[in-house]
């Protein structure tokens, strides 16, 4: 039977959706019962406290968790968070209550192998409670004691091979869509470039030295299926620069209802007769396209954003030279309100080394001026907030172009110079690459 009375709690199962309370009660009665038969090495009534404390904090109207206080593991500044609640002797449980945040498989990639594996360290050392995936990406463990941190971070390096993931100010765990292992729009390999920076970012990743948390986020394409441009300090996104190509035939199949626009997704709704005009040319946001008969598309003006893609996937696929633009700044709203990635690098192809360490060069240069500039607890997005972005251009080095803009046809924030203006990014591209090849 339930430790706690919690009726404010029991309210949240009453609707339709599946609840956590549910799930945390579930996972209380389990351990009450020791359906596993294990041997617990954090106090069995943890999942049952925690409802407790929950109940007292809506009672309340306020927190009973006390935030942070330094508890990690050896040798690395992030991956853990110290939770500790302020009502110990009425919730022995949850005394300690630490999360633990696990770097998950590039691309979210699991095997049912890895998955029980996870399952079991988490039944034995912590409440059994887990978040796949917290916001930025990672398995979080929620809940387990201080003495239990070393063994469960032993036992996931050595045993399951998987890091801890970023928490702090450090660089966070890195995200991926899952790219070319099954999408046909990605337009580089998103799983490569997130596992070289990864690798590569070791130190950032685990030991805070920044002056805030850094998140990267790699979509393969527009679409945006991990959302790097809204929630990443540095967002990777998979653009082409030729021409979408267009297949008339199938094209002529859609319009004549052959084909199901959306891929069918829209099946089960009578939306009735696919109608091009409406559905693809009057949408398209750079009013690039049109259809007499035959679809035409003026690709220079067009943004990428996908639509006409998506609505007619058979006919329309993405361009053959490929690459990724970088962004910069992107930040939920915790000082002066939420903030989508700026665009930084129009264009950068992501096949080779080579591209791989201009991608490093950049990386390098903004957080060099980050650290130097940036304010305690300042997000790099507010850095170049404060001080500009033709500030945060320069820092990177990285040639100035006409598409920097905070949105586009407003308000352009770079100050141009006069050697700016003549050439193009091609040209400054290939000249801050070969300055910056080692
Ligand atoms: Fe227009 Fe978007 Fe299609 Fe480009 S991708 S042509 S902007 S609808």
């Amino acid at each position: 039977m339930a430790k706690h009375k919690t009726p404010l709690l029991d309210q949240l199962e009453s609707g339709p959706w599946p609840s956590f309370v549910s799930d945390i009660k579930q996972e209380a009665e389990a351990r009450a019962k020791n359906e596993k038969g294990l041997d617990y090495q954090i106090p069995v009534d943890c999942p049952d406290d925690l409802l407790g404390v929950l109940e007292m904090s809506y009672t309340d109207g306020e927190t009973h968790w006390k935030h942070g206080g330094i508890v990690g593991v050896f040798g690395y500044g992030g991956g853990v968070i110290g939770r500790y609640c302020d009502q110990p002797q009425m919730f022995p449980g949850v005394a300690h209550f630490h999360t633990v945040r696990v770097a998950q498989p590039n691309g979210k990639w699991y095997n049912t192998e890895l998955l029980r594996n996870l399952v079991n360290i988490w039944d034995l050392r912590g409440s059994g409670l887990t978040n796949m995936h917290g916001a930025t990406g990672d398995i979080v463990f929620l809940g387990t004691t201080t003495p239990q941190l070393e063994e469960i971070f032993w036992e996931l390096t050595h045993d399951l091979e998987i890091d801890l993931g970023g928490s702090g100010s450090n660089l966070r765990t890195p995200a991926t869509c899952l790219g070319m292992s099954r999408c046909e729009y990605a337009c580089y390999d998103t799983q490569e470039l997130c596992y070289n920076l990864t690798q590569e970012y070791q130190d950032e990743l685990h030991r805070p030295a920044f002056p805030y948390k850094f998140k990267f986020k790699f979509d393969g394409c527009p679409n945006g299926c991990v959302a790097a441009i809204a929630r990443s300090d540095l967002s990777f996104i998979g653009t082409w620069k030729d021409q979408i190509k267009v297949n008339q035939e199938v094209v002529a199949a859609y319009v004549g209802g052959e084909i199901a626009p959306n891929a069918g997704a829209h099946a089960g709704r009578d939306w009735g007769k696919f109608d091009i005009q409406k559905e693809v040319v009057d949408l398209c946001p750079s009013k690039c396209i049109s259809y007499d008969g035959k679809l035409t598309i003026d690709d220079k003006e067009c943004v990428r954003c996908m639509h006409c893609i998506n609505t007619m996937p058979r006919a329309l696929k993405i361009g053959d030279e490929r690459g990724c633009s970088i962004l910069c700044g992107a930040k939920a709203p915790i000082l002066d309100g939420p903030q989508m990635g700026s665009l930084l690098v129009p264009f950068i192809e992501v096949n080779k080394d080579d591209d791989f360490q201009a991608i490093k060069d950049i990386i390098e240069n903004v957080w060099d001026w980050w650290m130097e500039e940036g304010k305690n607890r300042e997000r790099i997005g507010e850095t170049m907030k404060r001080l500009g972005m033709a500030a945060l251009i320069d820092a990177a080095g990285v040639p100035v172009d006409a598409r920097q803009v905070q949105e586009p046809r407003h308000n352009p924030y770079i100050f141009w110079k006069a050697e700016d203006v003549e050439g193009g990014w091609d040209r400054d591209i290939n000249e801050f690459r070969k300055r910056h090849q080692r």
